[in-house]
């Protein structure tokens, strides 16, 4: 069997989904692995360290993904990579099947499997595999980390013999995984940190970190969802959310966002009124940009000053940490190989709850049906 790692081709992308680290157990279960030149470079590995942990490596692109068994990418392939694929090849990333099933049709027809990272299920046995955790760790401390880049001023406060300088103080808006790291983050510089959920779970591990938990009455409205995750709210409850946001932004230096409704848009909490209420020079980093962002002035992907405050919507944040996210992201790939490679072999059992919910398409076949839905194809299982 061959593994392939490919060398990523969206812009800005600098992961890689394997490391060389992480070829030793698959080479000793007699994986053929080859590493198209370069793949590894922006986080730290060159062609020469894929080659000392076993694997080979080769400037023809084409000729690997028409070889390639096992394909694990961080992103989902190109149309032009897809039709290049091997028919039979199966394919693990980041696939983003629910935002772009359509993006996807090239490939399962060729046919292949796919399992999507995003769609592996947060249940303990699957948490070594849980990809967006490891992206959403390195998102929150990126964020804090632009943030205090831009701020034109510091984080800690610092009493000098010119005075008393009092620390920034930071907003966090969302305390999942990307927003409890961000707390921590700004907190482990000095900050005076505030932060925002409509968990009220949250509440807990949030002042454990050594910030304020600002709670909202939501009027009796249950904001948590399934899994640990918050459920779409009403408009009222939203507006009590975007009340105290305003009020708080009035007294931030930064604001970390990072609202999310799993498979629905971001939640629109920021009105154009907190932005303008903030003071010039503050930082807002809006970590939902990618599923449309939480301030309604956001421009995904786009860099803003509105009234002398940053506005920053970054897209891939991950990207600009390529050697640690790489590393972690790796470390789940490999556990999620783990499930689907037994003794050298390829070996997908459909009946194991991970891989289940992980599978976008099994064989050509949509196995989702989410994904199935949008791709208005029967499911057949
Ligand atoms: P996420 O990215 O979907 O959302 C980020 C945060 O935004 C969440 O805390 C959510 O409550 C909050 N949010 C949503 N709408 C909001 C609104 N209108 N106003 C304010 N905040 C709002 O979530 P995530 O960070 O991926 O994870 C969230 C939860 O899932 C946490 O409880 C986490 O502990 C749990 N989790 C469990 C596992 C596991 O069991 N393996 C893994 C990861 C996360």
């Amino acid at each position: 069997m061959l593994l392939g790692i490919l060398k990523e081709t969206a812009p800005g992308e600098t992961r890689v989904a394997l490391l060389p680290e992480s070829l030793k157990s698959l080479i000793a279960q007699g994986i053929a692995i080859t590493v198209e030149s370069g793949a590894g470079l922006a986080a730290g590995a060159s062609d020469r360290d894929y080659v000392d942990a076993g694997a080979i490596i080769t400037t023809n692109r084409a000729s690997l993904l028409a070889s390639a068994d096992l394909l694990p990418l961080v992103n989902a392939p190109s149309a032009g990579d897809q039709s290049g694929l091997k028919p039979g090849v199966v394919v693990i990333g980041f696939l983003k099947p629910l935002d772009a099933p359509h993006a996807l049709a090239a490939a399962i027809a060729r046919p292949t499997t796919l399992f999507s990272m995003e769609l592996v299920p947060r249940i303990s046995r699957a948490q070594s595999m849980d990809a967006l955790s490891s992206m959403a760790t390195v998102a929150g401390y990126k964020a804090v980390i632009a943030a205090a880049d831009r701020l034109p001023r510091l984080f800690p406060m610092l009493m000098t013999a010119a005075g008393t300088i009092p620390p920034a103080r930071v907003f966090v808006i969302g305390a999942g995984v990307a927003g409890l790291q961000a707390i921590a983050t700004a907190r482990r510089l000095g900050a005076v940190v505030e932060a925002y959920d409509v968990r009220a779970a949250a509440g807990e591990q949030v002042r454990s970190l050594g910030a304020k938990f600002l709670d909202v009455d939501l009027g009796g409205i249950s904001a948590e969802g399934g899994g640990g995750y918050a459920a779409e709210l009403t408009e009222e409850a939203l507006d009590r959310g975007r009340d105290l946001i305003t009020r708080t932004a009035a007294h931030s230096d930064v604001i970390v966002t990072t609202a999310q409704v799993p498979g629905r848009p971001a939640p629109r909490l920021i009105r154009r009124a907190a932005i303008e209420a903030m003071r010039p020079g503050s930082v807002l980093v809006d970590l939902a940009a990618p599923a449309g962002g939480n301030c309604e002035l956001t421009k995904p992907g786009i860099e803003q000053t509105i009234k002398g405050v940053v506005l920053l919507a970054p897209l891939n944040l991950p990207a600009e940490v390529p050697v640690h996210a790489s590393q972690l992201y790796a470390r789940n790939i490999l556990n999620f190989l783990a499930l689907i490679v037994k003794k050298g072999e390829l070996s997908v059992d459909l009946a194991d709850e991970v891989l289940a919910g992980a599978c976008v398409a099994h064989n050509g076949t949509p196995v989702n049906p989410r994904v199935a839905k949008l791709l208005e194809v029967a499911t057949t299982g």
